[in-house]
């Protein structure tokens, strides 16, 4: 259950009703930002309506509670001029690392020429082997925030831990959450008290009630800027590096308000799939794509094989330019859409 309060209500009624349900042993969360309880499990609304200061109560029967779509209608997360989610179509794209100063450059100015709005690069790279590149950390962070400002692009990247918060949100315009880190429930609740939009990845393994309870965890710390992404969950099958869920984007429209985008690169991890799989992810109505790209992907110090070429990327384009005319979706790249449709 939700107990929304009105915005005139006073700290007395307020505390009237957190003593009601600390004297009945409810669990509840309150958010200041919203004046908002969150009060899972109970369904007893009569017991609560009879309490002063409250505009509104919804009662909710999942676990997740602010991520469902009896709290809201539709979330639009806003980046500068971005607008991801409702009918907005939007598109991040750049390479799984940030390498160097002269590959993040090539890779910006390429998504600027082409109308993008968002750039993605990995400074603090989560690898299985402590062997394998690992990113250039800080070093990345400001090279990528470098090129962005260069050619007016949004900074997409990875945060691996709660105490690289900070350093990260002061170079990132939205903040990344990646599949490993999706149940790491302390990062979660820190993401939950910063002014950031956030990349949720769905965790391989995670179910959607786990992917929609971790996003639950950043809404109710106060943070409701998030943005699903779908990258693939593991499977028995190794013939693609994971498995692109793709009837989950029609699923969490249904359960949550929340915008979710798809990231085929992870999820095929095999650049010729790629472009198929966005242009599936589109049509059956993803709010965005996110897509690694490299000037050389054979030269990639991570994930080449599924990094498109800037060719490969420009076709891409304009395959799911296609389908966005088809389906009848606002791109939010207005110029990307200009300049295709030329
Ligand atoms: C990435 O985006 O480069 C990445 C590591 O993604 P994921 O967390 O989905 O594996
Ligand atoms: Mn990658």
């Amino acid at each position: 259950m939700i107990v929304i309060l009105h915005k005139s209500s006073t700290d007395t009624d307020k505390h009237a009703l957190a003593l009601f349900l600390q004297e009945n042993n409810l669990a509840y969360k309150y958010i200041d930002a919203t004046k908002t309880f969150v009060i899972p499990k109970f369904k007893q609304e009569e017991k609560i309506k009879v309490f002063k200061g409250i505009e509104k109560i919804i009662s909710i029967d999942t676990p997740y509670q602010l991520a469902s779509k009896l709290y809201k209608t539709n979330t639009v997360v806003e980046v500068k001029s971005s607008k991801i989610g409702d009918n907005n179509f939007t598109m991040i794209a750049g390479p799984c690392s940030v390498e160097n100063e002269d590959q993040i450059f090539q890779v910006a100015e390429f998504l600027h020429n082409k109308g993008i709005k968002n750039i993605r690069g990995g400074a603090y790279k989560p690898r299985t082997s402590p062997y394998s590149f690992r990113g250039l950390e800080k070093t990345g962070l400001q090279l990528l925030h470098k090129a962005a400002k260069a050619y007016n692009l949004n900074v997409v990247t990875e945060v691996l831990d709660t105490s690289l918060i900070g350093e990260v949100a002061a170079y990132a315009d939205i903040i990344q959450v990646g599949s490993r880190n999706m149940h790491n429930f302390y990062m979660l609740n820190e993401l939950g008290k910063i002014n950031k939009p956030i990349i949720l990845k769905r965790g391989f393994q995670a179910k959607v009630v786990e992917w929609l309870l971790a996003a639950e965890y950043i809404m109710s710390g106060g943070n409701e800027k998030i943005i699903l992404c779908e990258r693939g969950i593991r499977s028995f099958d190794p013939s693609s590096r994971n498995i692109l869920d793709i009837n989950v984007i029609p699923l969490i429209k249904e359960l949550s308000h929340l915008p979710i985008i798809v990231d085929p690169s992870h999820a095929t991890g095999i650049a010729k799939y790629v472009t198929p799989a966005s242009l599936a992810a589109t049509a059956i109505g993803a709010d965005g794509l996110l897509i690694e790209v490299h000037p050389k992907p054979a030269k990639a110090l991570s994930d080449g094989d599924q990094a498109l070429s800037f060719e490969e990327f420009d076709e891409l384009l304009k395959q799911t330019q296609t389908i966005l005319s088809a389906i009848n979706k606002k791109s939010d790249l207005e110029t990307f859409t200009f300049k295709l449709s030329r």
